[in-house]
Protein backbone atom coordinates (compact mmCIF):
# COMPACT_ATOMS: atom_id res chain seq x y z
CA UNK A 1 0.00 0.00 0.00
CA UNK A 2 0.88 3.24 -0.88
CA UNK A 3 1.90 6.10 2.29
CA UNK A 4 0.79 9.05 1.86
CA UNK A 5 2.63 12.54 0.16
CA UNK A 6 1.48 15.80 1.88
CA UNK A 7 2.05 18.41 -0.25
CA UNK A 8 2.05 22.15 0.25
CA UNK A 9 2.82 24.63 -2.56
CA UNK A 10 0.70 27.06 -4.68
CA UNK A 11 -2.70 26.70 -6.68
CA UNK A 12 -2.91 29.30 -9.01
CA UNK A 13 -4.29 30.74 -12.29
CA UNK A 14 -1.47 30.62 -15.26
CA UNK A 15 -0.98 32.86 -17.71
CA UNK A 16 0.97 30.97 -20.11
CA UNK A 17 3.36 31.91 -23.76
CA UNK A 18 5.14 30.04 -25.59
CA UNK A 19 6.28 30.41 -29.61
CA UNK A 20 3.82 28.12 -29.83
CA UNK A 21 0.98 29.54 -28.15
CA UNK A 22 -0.60 30.79 -25.33
CA UNK A 23 -2.92 30.47 -22.46
CA UNK A 24 -4.59 32.99 -20.12
CA UNK A 25 -6.10 32.04 -16.68
CA UNK A 26 -5.60 28.55 -16.91
CA UNK A 27 -5.25 25.92 -13.72
CA UNK A 28 -1.66 25.47 -12.47
CA UNK A 29 0.46 26.18 -9.65
CA UNK A 30 3.13 24.07 -8.37
CA UNK A 31 1.16 21.78 -5.85
CA UNK A 32 -1.42 21.29 -8.61
CA UNK A 33 1.60 19.82 -10.57
CA UNK A 34 2.63 17.72 -7.87
CA UNK A 35 -0.65 15.93 -7.14
CA UNK A 36 -1.50 15.52 -10.64
CA UNK A 37 1.87 13.38 -11.20
CA UNK A 38 2.31 11.89 -7.64
CA UNK A 39 -1.77 10.69 -7.61
CA UNK A 40 -1.02 8.24 -9.92
CA UNK A 41 1.42 6.12 -7.26
CA UNK A 42 0.40 7.15 -4.08
CA UNK A 43 -2.61 8.80 -1.97
CA UNK A 44 -2.15 12.99 -1.39
CA UNK A 45 -2.93 15.69 0.61
CA UNK A 46 -2.96 18.57 -0.87
CA UNK A 47 -2.05 21.93 2.06
CA UNK A 48 -2.90 25.17 -0.76
CA UNK A 49 -5.09 28.62 -0.24
CA UNK A 50 -7.53 29.79 -3.11
CA UNK A 51 -9.43 32.84 -3.42
CA UNK A 52 -13.27 33.13 -3.72
CA UNK A 53 -12.36 33.46 -7.03
CA UNK A 54 -11.40 29.55 -7.49
CA UNK A 55 -13.64 27.45 -9.49
CA UNK A 56 -13.22 24.33 -7.38
CA UNK A 57 -14.90 22.33 -10.34
CA UNK A 58 -11.98 22.57 -11.99
CA UNK A 59 -10.02 20.58 -9.12
CA UNK A 60 -12.72 17.85 -9.90
CA UNK A 61 -9.83 15.88 -11.61
CA UNK A 62 -8.11 15.53 -8.30
CA UNK A 63 -10.77 14.64 -6.60
CA UNK A 64 -11.57 11.71 -8.78
CA UNK A 65 -7.54 10.42 -8.54
CA UNK A 66 -8.71 10.38 -4.60
CA UNK A 67 -6.38 13.49 -3.81
CA UNK A 68 -7.46 14.75 -0.25
CA UNK A 69 -8.50 18.18 -0.67
CA UNK A 70 -9.60 19.20 3.40
CA UNK A 71 -6.16 21.15 3.54
CA UNK A 72 -7.41 23.16 0.37
CA UNK A 73 -8.45 26.56 2.15
CA UNK A 74 -10.54 28.96 1.02
CA UNK A 75 -10.00 32.73 2.28
CA UNK A 76 -11.39 35.59 1.02
CA UNK A 77 -9.35 37.84 -1.91
CA UNK A 78 -8.04 36.70 -5.26
CA UNK A 79 -6.24 33.51 -5.88
CA UNK A 80 -2.37 33.57 -6.98
CA UNK A 81 -1.48 34.21 -10.23
CA UNK A 82 1.47 33.88 -12.34
CA UNK A 83 2.25 35.02 -15.69
CA UNK A 84 5.37 33.00 -17.53
CA UNK A 85 6.51 33.15 -20.48
CA UNK A 86 9.52 31.01 -22.95
CA UNK A 87 11.33 31.48 -25.70
CA UNK A 88 12.51 28.87 -28.17
CA UNK A 89 14.78 28.04 -25.39
CA UNK A 90 12.18 26.42 -23.35
CA UNK A 91 14.62 25.83 -20.28
CA UNK A 92 14.76 29.52 -19.07
CA UNK A 93 11.05 31.18 -18.15
CA UNK A 94 10.33 34.97 -17.94
CA UNK A 95 8.32 35.43 -14.89
CA UNK A 96 5.68 37.99 -16.01
CA UNK A 97 3.98 38.68 -12.76
CA UNK A 98 3.26 37.29 -9.35
CA UNK A 99 0.68 38.14 -8.02
CA UNK A 100 0.63 36.38 -4.42
CA UNK A 101 -3.47 36.90 -3.62
CA UNK A 102 -4.74 34.53 -0.90
CA UNK A 103 -1.12 33.20 -0.17
CA UNK A 104 0.46 36.24 0.56
CA UNK A 105 -1.57 35.95 4.25
CA UNK A 106 -2.08 32.34 4.39
CA UNK A 107 -0.88 30.26 7.54
CA UNK A 108 -2.24 26.62 7.11
CA UNK A 109 -4.26 24.74 9.65
CA UNK A 110 -3.77 21.33 8.94
CA UNK A 111 -6.27 18.42 9.40
CA UNK A 112 -4.85 16.40 12.61
CA UNK A 113 -4.80 13.42 10.19
CA UNK A 114 -2.18 15.20 8.09
CA UNK A 115 0.35 16.14 10.95
CA UNK A 116 1.34 11.85 10.59
CA UNK A 117 2.71 11.57 6.96
CA UNK A 118 5.50 9.90 6.24
CA UNK A 119 6.30 12.47 2.72
CA UNK A 120 6.16 15.41 2.55
CA UNK A 121 6.84 17.71 -0.75
CA UNK A 122 7.22 21.35 -0.06
CA UNK A 123 6.84 22.26 -3.48
CA UNK A 124 7.47 25.75 -4.72
CA UNK A 125 6.18 28.89 -1.86
CA UNK A 126 7.50 31.19 -0.06
CA UNK A 127 10.34 28.98 2.45
CA UNK A 128 8.73 30.52 5.49
CA UNK A 129 5.64 28.61 5.03
CA UNK A 130 7.67 25.06 3.72
CA UNK A 131 9.15 25.41 7.47
CA UNK A 132 5.88 26.61 9.13
CA UNK A 133 4.20 23.07 7.49
CA UNK A 134 7.50 21.10 7.92
CA UNK A 135 7.20 21.99 11.68
CA UNK A 136 3.77 20.63 12.08
CA UNK A 137 4.36 17.18 10.45
CA UNK A 138 5.45 14.35 12.97
CA UNK A 139 7.07 10.93 11.20
CA UNK A 140 8.18 12.36 8.21
CA UNK A 141 10.66 9.78 6.54
CA UNK A 142 11.78 11.52 3.79
CA UNK A 143 10.96 15.32 3.44
CA UNK A 144 12.11 17.30 -0.02
CA UNK A 145 11.38 20.68 -1.27
CA UNK A 146 11.54 23.09 -4.21
CA UNK A 147 12.25 26.23 -4.81
CA UNK A 148 13.18 29.02 -7.43
CA UNK A 149 15.31 32.23 -8.23
CA UNK A 150 12.18 34.54 -6.58
CA UNK A 151 12.66 33.31 -3.09
CA UNK A 152 16.30 33.37 -3.57
CA UNK A 153 16.48 36.60 -4.04
CA UNK A 154 14.00 37.76 -1.72
CA UNK A 155 14.29 35.52 0.98
CA UNK A 156 17.23 33.66 1.02
CA UNK A 157 17.71 33.40 5.06
CA UNK A 158 14.02 31.14 5.61
CA UNK A 159 15.30 28.99 2.30
CA UNK A 160 18.24 28.51 3.51
CA UNK A 161 16.65 27.45 7.24
CA UNK A 162 13.82 25.60 5.19
CA UNK A 163 17.00 23.63 3.32
CA UNK A 164 18.26 22.53 6.76
CA UNK A 165 15.04 20.52 7.40
CA UNK A 166 14.94 18.22 4.07
CA UNK A 167 16.21 15.39 2.82
CA UNK A 168 16.43 16.06 -0.60
CA UNK A 169 16.42 19.41 -2.46
CA UNK A 170 14.87 19.56 -6.11
CA UNK A 171 15.92 23.14 -8.17
CA UNK A 172 16.25 23.73 -11.62
CA UNK A 173 20.14 24.19 -12.66
CA UNK A 174 20.07 27.84 -13.18
CA UNK A 175 19.03 28.24 -9.55
CA UNK A 176 21.81 26.04 -8.17
CA UNK A 177 24.69 28.25 -9.93
CA UNK A 178 22.65 31.60 -8.57
CA UNK A 179 22.37 30.59 -4.93
CA UNK A 180 25.76 28.99 -4.34
CA UNK A 181 27.08 31.83 -6.73
CA UNK A 182 29.68 29.50 -9.21
CA UNK A 183 28.89 28.73 -12.41
CA UNK A 184 29.99 24.81 -11.26
CA UNK A 185 26.59 22.96 -10.97
CA UNK A 186 28.71 20.17 -9.22
CA UNK A 187 30.25 23.17 -6.86
CA UNK A 188 26.97 24.79 -6.33
CA UNK A 189 25.46 21.00 -5.32
CA UNK A 190 27.97 20.08 -3.19
CA UNK A 191 27.49 23.64 -1.49
CA UNK A 192 23.45 23.07 -1.00
CA UNK A 193 24.84 19.66 0.40
CA UNK A 194 26.91 21.24 3.12
CA UNK A 195 23.49 22.84 4.30
CA UNK A 196 22.10 20.02 5.52
CA UNK A 197 20.23 17.87 3.19
CA UNK A 198 21.30 14.31 2.04
CA UNK A 199 20.52 14.78 -1.92
CA UNK A 200 19.77 17.50 -4.21
CA UNK A 201 18.08 17.26 -7.46
CA UNK A 202 19.29 19.45 -10.34
CA UNK A 203 16.90 19.90 -12.88
CA UNK A 204 18.03 20.53 -16.17
CA UNK A 205 15.11 20.76 -18.69
CA UNK A 206 15.71 18.94 -22.19
CA UNK A 207 18.72 17.58 -21.24
CA UNK A 208 17.01 15.53 -18.07
CA UNK A 209 18.04 15.73 -14.42
CA UNK A 210 21.12 14.44 -12.37
CA UNK A 211 20.88 13.73 -8.77
CA UNK A 212 23.92 14.43 -6.33
CA UNK A 213 24.02 12.14 -2.79
CA UNK A 214 26.78 12.26 -0.90
CA UNK A 215 29.28 10.34 -2.37
CA UNK A 216 27.01 9.31 -5.58
CA UNK A 217 26.13 11.03 -8.95
CA UNK A 218 22.99 9.84 -11.18
CA UNK A 219 22.29 11.28 -14.71
CA UNK A 220 18.68 10.38 -16.28
CA UNK A 221 18.49 12.16 -19.91
CA UNK A 222 15.09 13.59 -20.41
CA UNK A 223 12.80 11.61 -22.97
CA UNK A 224 13.38 12.63 -26.54
CA UNK A 225 10.38 13.90 -27.77
CA UNK A 226 9.99 15.53 -30.86
CA UNK A 227 7.68 18.94 -29.87
CA UNK A 228 7.58 20.21 -26.49
CA UNK A 229 4.70 22.72 -25.93
CA UNK A 230 4.38 24.18 -22.71
CA UNK A 231 7.32 23.29 -20.43
CA UNK A 232 5.31 24.64 -17.23
CA UNK A 233 4.92 22.12 -14.26
CA UNK A 234 7.89 19.82 -15.69
CA UNK A 235 9.79 20.70 -12.31
CA UNK A 236 6.85 19.50 -10.24
CA UNK A 237 5.56 16.90 -11.97
CA UNK A 238 9.28 15.19 -11.44
CA UNK A 239 8.85 15.69 -8.33
CA UNK A 240 5.76 14.20 -8.11
CA UNK A 241 6.92 11.08 -10.37
CA UNK A 242 9.88 10.86 -8.16
CA UNK A 243 8.07 10.84 -4.82
CA UNK A 244 5.11 9.16 -5.84
CA UNK A 245 7.31 6.11 -7.01
CA UNK A 246 8.79 6.56 -3.47
CA UNK A 247 6.37 6.64 -1.38
CA UNK A 248 4.83 3.62 -3.19
CA UNK A 249 7.71 1.53 -2.70
CA UNK A 250 7.70 -0.30 0.24
CA UNK A 251 11.46 -1.63 1.20
CA UNK A 252 14.24 0.17 2.01
CA UNK A 253 15.49 3.02 -0.05
CA UNK A 254 18.74 2.87 -1.49
CA UNK A 255 20.05 4.24 -4.03
CA UNK A 256 19.18 1.83 -6.67
CA UNK A 257 15.83 2.59 -5.56
CA UNK A 258 16.67 6.23 -5.63
CA UNK A 259 17.81 6.18 -9.19
CA UNK A 260 14.30 4.42 -10.65
CA UNK A 261 12.40 6.92 -9.18
CA UNK A 262 14.22 9.48 -10.79
CA UNK A 263 13.66 7.79 -14.42
CA UNK A 264 9.78 8.38 -13.24
CA UNK A 265 10.13 11.88 -12.85
CA UNK A 266 11.27 12.04 -15.75
CA UNK A 267 9.12 10.16 -17.50
CA UNK A 268 6.03 11.70 -15.97
CA UNK A 269 7.78 15.35 -16.99
CA UNK A 270 8.12 14.38 -20.60
CA UNK A 271 4.33 13.74 -20.53
CA UNK A 272 3.46 17.17 -18.58
CA UNK A 273 5.24 19.35 -21.22
CA UNK A 274 3.30 17.80 -24.25
CA UNK A 275 0.20 19.60 -23.61
CA UNK A 276 -0.18 22.86 -22.71
CA UNK A 277 -1.23 23.73 -18.28
CA UNK A 278 -2.25 20.47 -16.92
CA UNK A 279 -4.07 18.90 -20.09
CA UNK A 280 -1.92 16.12 -20.46
CA UNK A 281 -1.45 15.29 -16.80
CA UNK A 282 -5.32 14.94 -16.59
CA UNK A 283 -5.73 12.04 -18.82
CA UNK A 284 -2.41 10.50 -17.98
CA UNK A 285 -2.16 6.67 -16.49
CA UNK A 286 0.34 4.75 -14.79
CA UNK A 287 0.29 2.76 -17.86
CA UNK A 288 1.35 5.44 -19.87
CA UNK A 289 4.61 6.05 -17.78
CA UNK A 290 5.26 2.51 -17.41
CA UNK A 291 5.70 1.98 -21.01
CA UNK A 292 7.90 5.33 -21.47
CA UNK A 293 9.85 3.98 -18.40
CA UNK A 294 10.73 0.86 -20.21
CA UNK A 295 11.98 3.11 -23.55
CA UNK A 296 14.15 5.48 -20.79
CA UNK A 297 15.45 1.69 -19.65
CA UNK A 298 16.23 0.75 -23.84
CA UNK A 299 17.94 3.89 -24.09
CA UNK A 300 19.76 4.34 -21.17
CA UNK A 301 21.10 0.88 -21.42
CA UNK A 302 24.87 -0.25 -22.90
CA UNK A 303 26.77 -2.88 -22.81
CA UNK A 304 30.06 -2.62 -20.70
CA UNK A 305 31.74 -5.88 -22.08
CA UNK A 306 34.53 -5.96 -24.19
CA UNK A 307 33.45 -5.35 -27.43
CA UNK A 308 35.62 -6.45 -30.68
P1 LIG B 1 7.62 24.90 -12.75
O1 LIG B 1 7.43 25.12 -14.22
O2 LIG B 1 7.71 23.44 -12.38
O3 LIG B 1 8.72 25.69 -12.17
O4 LIG B 1 6.29 25.39 -12.00
C1 LIG B 1 5.38 26.25 -12.58
C2 LIG B 1 4.28 26.57 -11.60
O5 LIG B 1 4.83 27.28 -10.50
C3 LIG B 1 3.24 27.48 -12.23
O6 LIG B 1 2.02 26.77 -12.36
C4 LIG B 1 3.12 28.69 -11.29
O7 LIG B 1 1.80 28.98 -10.93
C5 LIG B 1 3.93 28.28 -10.08
N1 LIG B 1 4.72 29.42 -9.56
C6 LIG B 1 5.44 30.34 -10.27
N2 LIG B 1 6.01 31.24 -9.44
C7 LIG B 1 5.67 30.86 -8.18
C8 LIG B 1 5.94 31.39 -6.87
N3 LIG B 1 6.68 32.48 -6.69
N4 LIG B 1 5.42 30.74 -5.80
C9 LIG B 1 4.67 29.64 -5.97
N5 LIG B 1 4.36 29.10 -7.16
C10 LIG B 1 4.85 29.71 -8.26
Amino acid sequence: MAQPILVVGSVAFDDLETPFGKAARVLGGSASYFAAAASLYAPIRLVAVVGNDFPMAQYDFLRARGVDLRGLQVADGETFSWGGRYDYDLNRTETLFTNLGVFADFHPSLPEDYTESPFVFCANIHPALQREVIGKVRGRRLTMLDSMNLWINTARKDLVEAIQLVDLVSINEAEVRMFAATSSVVTGAQRILAAGPKGILVKKGEYGAVMFTGDEYFVAPAYPLEEVKDPTGAGDSFAGGFMGFLAQYEGTITPAVLHKAVIHGSAVASFTVEQFGLERLKHLTRADVERRYQEFIRFTHFETEHIE
